[in-house]
């Protein structure tokens, strides 16, 4: 592990400062991610500003009847919280199909939609990889690609030496509940406080897969607000994974059907959670039967580009987020007509 230094400021204002000032540092809250980076030398900061204890650890009411949730409260804390399972069970559901119960007790609102990748080529050093290593290429291309995204890549098979191809995933479940939630971003830089809506936290990767997000450097997620549902709202997260006990994603699916339409948010497909847009659009005003989900699903990922790969490649995700949407559909309709 590279030697850095360690800080643990009195509050935000002055972390943000800290971090501001040197070009190599890093936030920390519970770790569970960027501990095991610097292990691996994925993460080489000069410096690691700790924010765990700084940023609120509680889940408040909003005066628009939504919710706060406070940077450092934990991933158990929110699955936990009563109102999180009366109002949002999607974002409930999510976090508790997330990890372990040990991890979920350290990671944090902040740190669960910021967590890196998995591909297993970004961890491993020895491998090129544009994300760690801008320009090196990418070793995904052609290699280990069951993980990894069918949506927002290049309808041509990517070129593995271009400095800007990068095939990765988003990891977080969370995350995917939240872009399907039209949650909010709270966040205090060096240039002061800003709010950005949840789907535009996160970036394809473009000619730059370094950066996974628009946050610039020094800025710190201070809470996500969940803004009101109305009366009637349903919502559920499924997560089609490898093995029943912890796993990541190879994909998943959040949905929320209130009167207006339906909101979905795709995991396990793409550089970001993946909102549905087409899907919704096809969906609005219509009765959710199967034969109406099927099509605005065709839609959706009509531009989905399967990637071969050593071990089979990716091309079964497309059929199963297909079905997933399908079924986790028909599950919130039957449900609202029992
Ligand atoms: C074995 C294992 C299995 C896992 N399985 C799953 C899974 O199935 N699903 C899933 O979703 N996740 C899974 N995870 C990942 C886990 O959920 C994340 O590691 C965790 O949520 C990260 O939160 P943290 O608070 O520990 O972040 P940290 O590790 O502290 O930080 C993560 C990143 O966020 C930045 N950061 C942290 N807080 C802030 C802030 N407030 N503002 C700005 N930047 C910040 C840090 O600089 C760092 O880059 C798994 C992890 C492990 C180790
Ligand atoms: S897919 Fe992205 S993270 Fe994985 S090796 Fe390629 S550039 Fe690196």
């Amino acid at each position: 592990m590279k030697p850095f230094s360690y800080a643990r400021p009195g509050d935000v204002a002055e972390a943000v400062r800290e971090v501001a000032a040197e070009p190599n540092a890093v936030f920390l809250a519970g770790g569970t991610n960027l501990v095991d980076h610097l292990k691996l030398g994925v993460a080489t900061p000069d410096l690691v500003v700790d924010v765990r204890t700084l940023t609120s650890q509680e889940v408040t009411d909003l005066p628009d009847g939504g919710l706060r949730l406070g940077a450092a409260s934990t991933n158990s804390e929110v699955a936990a919280d009563r109102r999180v399972r009366e109002r949002y069970p999607v974002l409930a559901q999510a976090l508790l199909a997330g990890a372990t119960g040990q991890l979920r007790n350290a990671a944090t609102t902040g740190g669960n939609p910021l967590q890196r990748t998995r591909c297993v080529y970004f961890q491993d050093v020895t491998t090129p990889c544009n994300k760690r290593e801008p320009g090196s290429g990418c070793s995904a291309v052609g290699g280990y690609t069951r993980y990894h995204a069918v949506l927002g890549v290049d309808a041509a098979l990517p070129d593995p030496d271009a400095p800007g191809t990068c095939i990765a995933t988003h990891p977080s479940d969370m995350a995917v509940a939240l872009a399907a939630l039209d949650a909010q971003v709270q966040v205090l830089g060096p240039s002061g406080a800003r709010t950005l809506p949840f789907t535009d936290l996160h970036r394809l990767p473009g000619d730059d897969p370094a950066t996974d997000t628009t946050l610039g450097h020094g800025e710190l997620i201070t809470a996500i607000d969940l803004p009101p549902l109305p009366a009637g709202t349903r919502s559920a997260y499924r997560k089609v994974r490898d093995r029943a006990s912890y796993a990541f994603a190879l994909v998943s699916v959040a949905a929320v059907v209130t009167d207006d339409g339906v909101r979905l948010a795709l995991g396990g497909v793409a550089h970001t959670p993946w909102r549905a847009t087409r899907a919704e659009e096809l969906l609005r005003g219509r009765a959710l039967t199967d034969d109406v989900v099927r099509a605005a699903m065709d839609a959706e990922l009509a531009a989905a580009q399967p990637q071969p790969g050593i071990d089979g490649g990716n091309g079964f995700k497309i059929p199963l987020v297909h079905r997933t949407v399908v079924a986790t559909l028909r599950q919130l309709t039957t449900e609202a007509q029992a």
